[in-house]
């Protein structure tokens, strides 16, 4: 926790104190309870002739790396609704989502800078793919012979478990 943390509600110094089964920040003042929370992304594994689609990272953390694109969503954003913007922002394609891959908890770059990464199986309904926002290239990739330098952890467990699909192991859940 940062020395310097103040309760956003009253501005009272916020101090670590064991509630509730673990630590927390508490306000020193008020007494609320700041409760800490990974942030919600959502992202695709779009899919052409058994390849993959990554993108190649043009932004810090990861700067260079490549990655499965999507994105944080805004605060009132379903993933499936979230995740189809994002794909067209950053590779021009429109998707369709066939099926949820899985969830995964990963960091962004900083130790406690959690997310929530819900990762969804795509399709390509119109569109050539272009890298654009936050982008600087885009490859489509068989199962085979997927990029090692991949940005996030969790690029690394879903690809796996894209593999783990396409041998059998799991189904990946149905969309309603
Ligand atoms: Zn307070």
């Amino acid at each position: 926790m940062s020395r310097d943390a103040f309760c956003s509600c009253c501005g009272g110094s916020l101090k670590q104190r064991y509630v509730e089964g673990r630590e927390r920040q508490v306000c020193s003042r008020c007494g609320r309870i700041h409760y800490k929370n990974a942030k919600p992304c959502a992202c695709a594994l779009v899919i052409r002739d058994g390849r993959v689609l990554l993108v190649r990272r043009a932004i810090e953390p990861f700067y260079g790396y490549w990655d499965i694109p999507g994105g944080f969503l805004e605060a009132e954003e379903h993933p499936a609704a979230g995740v189809v913007r994002e794909i067209e922002e950053e590779t021009g394609l429109c998707i369709r989502l066939t099926a949820l891959l899985g969830i995964y908890v990963d960091t962004y770059g900083a130790e406690d800078e959690y997310t929530l990464n819900v990762h969804y199986l795509a399709e390509v309904v119109s569109g050539e793919p272009r890298p654009a926002s936050d982008v600087s290239e885009l490859a489509w990739f068989a199962p085979h012979e997927l990029p090692l330098d991949l940005a996030f952890r969790s690029d690394y467990q879903a690809l796996e478990d894209w593999q783990r699909a396409m041998r059998g192991e799991f189904t990946p859940m149905a969309l309603t």
